[in-house]
Formats: C-alpha cells, sequence, structure tokens
C-alpha cells in the first residue's frame, strides 16, 4: 500500500495526489526537497508522525533514506519500530539483514518481530530478484 504524508499538516494521502486534500500544500512525491523535509522532520517527530514518515520514506524508495531508518529501529515506541522494519524491507538493501535478524530475536514486542520477519522475507525476496537480474 503506497501513502504519502504531508510534511505541512502531517495528514496522509494517497501517492498519486501532488496536493495535500487536507492543508492544499503542495508536496511533489518525486522532488528531493520533499525528501530532505521528511528526513529534517523525522527527528523531532512524534512517534505517530515518525511512524508516517518511515512510510512515506518506503513509498518514495530512496536510498537515501536508508540510516535514517536504521536509527529508528532503537526507538522505544513499537509502532515506530514496526514501520522502519517494513520501510527497511521494502527498500531492499540486504545489508541490513544480520540487524533486522538481532533485532527480531531481542525484542518482546510481537508486533515487531512479526514486522521484522516480513521485512526479512522481503529483503530475501529481493536478493532473488537481484541474482536473477544478472
Ligand atoms: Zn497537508
Amino acid at each position: 500500500m503506497e501513502r504519502l504524508v504531508c510534511v505541512i499538516c502531517w495528514s496522509e494521502m494517497p501517492s498519486e495526489r501532488r496536493t495535500c486534500t487536507c492543508c492544499g500544500a503542495v508536496v511533489d512525491v518525486a522532488s528531493p526537497a520533499y525528501e530532505k523535509s521528511l528526513l529534517k522532520a523525522l527527528d523531532a517527530a512524534s512517534p505517530e508522525h515518525k511512524a508516517q514518515i518511515c512510510r512515506a520514506l518506503a513509498t518514495r524508495g530512496s536510498a537515501r533514506a536508508f540510516p535514517h531508518l536504521v536509527d529508528m529501529l532503537d526507538n522505544p515506541v513499537v509502532l515506530v519500530r514496526v514501520e522502519a522494519l517494513r520501510a527497511l524491507g521494502e527498500l531492499g538493501n540486504a545489508s541490513i539483514i544480520p540487524v533486522i535478524e538481532e533485532h527480531a530475536a531481542s525484542t518482546e514486542s510481537l508486533s515487531v518481530r512479526a514486522a521484522a520477519s516480513e521485512a526479512l522475507q522481503a529483503l530475501a525476496a529481493f536478493r532473488v530478484d537481484h541474482t536473477q537480474a544478472r
């Protein structure tokens, strides 16, 4: 499911929209400025907004989001870790696999463990695709 988030009013919007349905702000998904504002907002954002930003970054699929999403794995809020794991699965950078495995093994949270195994499955699929493409 593709979701974007308006960095002005934090409402979620369908990815095909270029204008926020809530506040009317122009959200140009393809622009690096949009991604930059998402990444800039990430640290100070509330847990709910952090989760939304993780989803939006996953939708964009930009490699620049990768280290920021890795940082989010240390967030105390389960929702944030779950969305960061999903996003990392979607980005398809297989170098994160050992970190996710360790994360899954050390967490008490069932939803984090479930998101971790989803992400690992997604990453395994990426790895197969990559091999076949060569
Ligand atoms: Zn808005």
